[in-house]
């Protein structure tokens, strides 16, 4: 099958034909049929975050099930599905909790570029390719664990469950899941991109108060008015901090939803955030940064820390109830989908990301 490879980091992936091997136990082959290019994708790609190569990206897709391996139940030959790229084993201390996100088989299996029985199906035997997050999906097709397909209908298209794949998932379950908001409550999103968006519109789903969309560019204003912000303000206005007391009865915010993963927005969220409010991490920071915040008032300001991966709850669960919503028309979800593109655009696709781009381009492939 065809294939993006990334050789070196902060280069060019190269489209290469790949050989996949067949799926092993509760392991299911699936033809790609649309995959988003996400910000992780992107810093994966520049070497931000470490990772082994040579690899094959992309994390959020959909598609058809051709193949399953011996001891798989959950689908069958010509099931559509959306893949979880954090699939969860149900056996583990943090399944068994109530973090399946944290899963350890899956933490173990992505750390080494592996499937859960810690061997890849990627690339020839003597010089496997690593997989990325179990899914590595800019490709014709991929293996995967059972437990990462969950069925869709008919009435999704593909590039919509690709796109609830990821980004609606973790902006969605941020503001639900984490940030725990409720109805009334206040609430700023930094950083408009994929995860952002989705956010904002979260917020308007789960009817919040005011809801502030932050960001460096101006240009992200109309669309995050259109998501459900009820409000724009620039991250770099001096008087920033003074605009938010003023639309939150002079306290800050509820919650506030970090989507960049810069140390300083981070730290902007923090401050912005009233006290004993929620300050949600979902930004993905480089891997040599630390985060600086004012230690003297942290047990005074009483607030929460909150680390988000992948939405906080139940991937699966969730996938379910947003595309409920998406189906009621509550989630407008067909928009947010900018360019559909082939395969060997892809390096095209990262470039736009890099430069802010709107919109989510999309990779689609043919049946
Ligand atoms: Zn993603
Ligand atoms: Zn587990």
């Amino acid at each position: 099958m065809k294939a993006a490879v990334l050789r070196t980091f902060d280069r060019d992936l190269q489209i290469e034909d790949v050989p996949l091997a067949l799926p092993r136990d509760r392991e299911v082959l699936v033809r790609i049929r649309a995959t988003g290019v996400c910000a992780s994708d992107l810093t994966t790609i520049r070497g931000k975050t470490g990772a082994e190569l040579p690899l094959v990206p992309g994390h959020e897709a959909a598609g058809v099930v051709e193949m399953v391996g011996p001891g798989v139940s959950k689908v069958r030959p010509g099931d559509r599905v959306v893949l979880s790229w954090a699939p969860n084993c149900g056996q583990c201390f943090y399944c068994q909790g109530s973090h399946p996100t944290l899963c350890d088989t899956y933490g173990m299996a992505a750390g080494h570029g592996a499937l859960w029985d810690g061997t890849r199906r990627l690339g020839p035997i003597d010089a496997p390719i690593a997989h990325y997050s179990c899914i590595s999906s800019f490709a014709e097709q991929a293996v995967v664990p059972e437990a990462a397909c969950i069925l869709i209908t008919e009435d999704v298209p593909f590039a919509v469950a690709a796109l609830v794949g990821c980004a609606v998932t973790t902006g969605f379950g941020a503001v639900v899941n984490d940030a725990g908001l409720r109805p009334g409550e206040s609430l700023a999103v930094i950083g408009i991109g994929g995860v952002g968006i989705n956010a904002l519109q979260a917020a308007e789903v789960a009817g919040a108060g005011v809801v502030l969309a932050i960001d460096i560019d101006p240009a992200k204003a109309a669309l995050a008015l259109a998501h459900g912000a009820t409000h724009f303000l620039n991250a770099g206005d001096p008087d920033l901090p003074e605009k938010v007391r003023a639309l939150t009865q002079g306290r800050g915010v509820d919650s506030a939803i970090e989507c960049t993963g810069r140390p300083s927005a981070i730290a902007q969220a923090y401050h912005l955030t009233r006290p004993a409010g929620h300050v949600v991490i979902v930004g993905i920071a480089p891997k040599e940064a630390d985060l600086a915040l004012p230690a003297i008032g942290f047990p005074g300001s009483k607030k929460r820390l909150i680390g988000s991966i992948y939405g906080g709850g139940i991937p699966e669960r969730d996938i379910h109830r947003i595309l409920d919503l998406y189906r009621k028309g509550r989630l407008k979800l067909d928009a947010q989908i900018g360019a559909r593109i082939a395969l060997s655009e892809v390096n095209e696709a990262l470039r736009w990301l890099e430069q802010g781009v709107l919109a989510r381009t999309m990779i689609e492939f043919a049946a």
